[in-house]
């Protein structure tokens, strides 16, 4: 069995995979831990009753993974097709060939799409608050979302930045009741209801954004260090078009034991279509993938 993919979802396939005593190795183009390495500190994971660091759960989950023996190796998959019975997985690392697979690829932040946006980044157009708020020290800087990752990181910058921006699009945040509270709560923090970003400006960094008030059509330029966009995920799952289902936004369908529309293939995790994305949802749902790959190795394979 190979595991594409060594996030939260991933990680736990591996770990449940390693224990069953299945020949499985997991693949990750760069270090595991997923997205939940760019997160500052996870409240929400059943039993951490402090909340844990988001760089720490990922280190545990590795790490228990890798003790009942899981082989972790740094590979990149750009292709999947089937043989027969078999999986073949390649890409510029060669060729792997599987008799089951589990796709837990994740989900990456999804641009604003507006000018200015690309050729800032890293100039002061951020997709991560937890990576790059300490260098806005006693700046000003705007977000951009209403869901639960602007809210979270919204709050997260006050640390540093001295006024924090929360433009919305809409004038209610989508954020969780807590989050959302916390946003309201917090002194340093303004919300723009109902405005979306037309442009974000500078020549060697970020200067000013353009805005426009949505209910009135006023245009206007509000002057900031830094512009932090978060404005939802976008799966990993290019390389499957046409491969397996998926929804309009490329999450892979899947039915209720993530199995996809390829057999012997499941998913977990970001990459599946559905209405919840957290690491609880993902590390369960890459148990039940393993379980269910089990079960398909038994019945087809054996
Ligand atoms: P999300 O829930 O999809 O929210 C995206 C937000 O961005 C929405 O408020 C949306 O506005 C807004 N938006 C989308 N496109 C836009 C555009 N082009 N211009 C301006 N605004 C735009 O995404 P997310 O907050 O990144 O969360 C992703 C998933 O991770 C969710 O399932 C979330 O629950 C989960 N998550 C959980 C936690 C936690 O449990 N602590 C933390 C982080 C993330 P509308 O509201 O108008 O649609």
């Amino acid at each position: 069995m190979v595991i594409i993919g060594g996030g939260p979802a991933g990680l736990t396939a591996g770990l449940y995979a390693a224990r069953a005593r299945l020949d499985v190795v997991l693949l990750e183009r760069l270090s595991p831990g997923g997205q939940v390495l760019t997160t500052d500190m996870v409240e929400n994971w059943p039993g951490d009753v402090d909340g844990v660091s988001g760089f720490e759960l990922a280190d545990r989950m590795r790490d228990h993974a890798l003790k009942f023996g899981l082989k972790i190796q740094s590979a990149e998959i750009t292709k999947l097709s089937a043989d027969g019975k078999f999986k073949v997985l390649s890409g510029p690392d060669g060729e792997l060939r599987a008799k089951a697979v589990v796709l837990a690829v994740g989900a990456q932040p999804k641009k604003l799409d507006v000018p200015g946006e690309e050729l800032l980044i890293g100039k002061g157009v951020s997709y991560c608050g937890t990576c790059d708020g300490p260098f806005y020290r006693d700046q000003t800087v705007i977000c951009f979302g209403g869901g639960d990752t602007a809210a979270e990181e919204c709050v997260f910058l006050t640390r540093f930045a001295k006024k924090v921006y929360l433009a919305h699009r809409r004038d209610e945040l989508r954020a969780a009741g807590i989050l959302a509270e916390r946003v309201m709560n917090n002194p340093k923090i303004e919300v723009l209801w109902s405005q979306a970003p037309l442009e974000i400006k500078g020549e060697a960094k970020v200067e000013a954004v353009r805005l426009k008030k949505l209910k009135t059509d006023e245009e206007y330029d509000l002057p900031c260090d830094g512009a932090f966009v978060f404005v939802g995920t976008s799966p990993n799952t290019e390389f499957l078009r046409g491969v397996v289902d998926m929804d309009r936004q490329g999450f892979i369908i899947c039915d209720r034991d993530q199995h996809t529309s390829m057999n012997g293939v499941f998913a977990a995790g970001d990459c599946c279509s559905k209405l919840l994305r957290q690491i609880v949802v993902a590390a369960g749902e890459g148990a039940l993938a393993t379980y269910a790959a089990q079960r398909y190795l038994e019945e087809v394979h054996e």
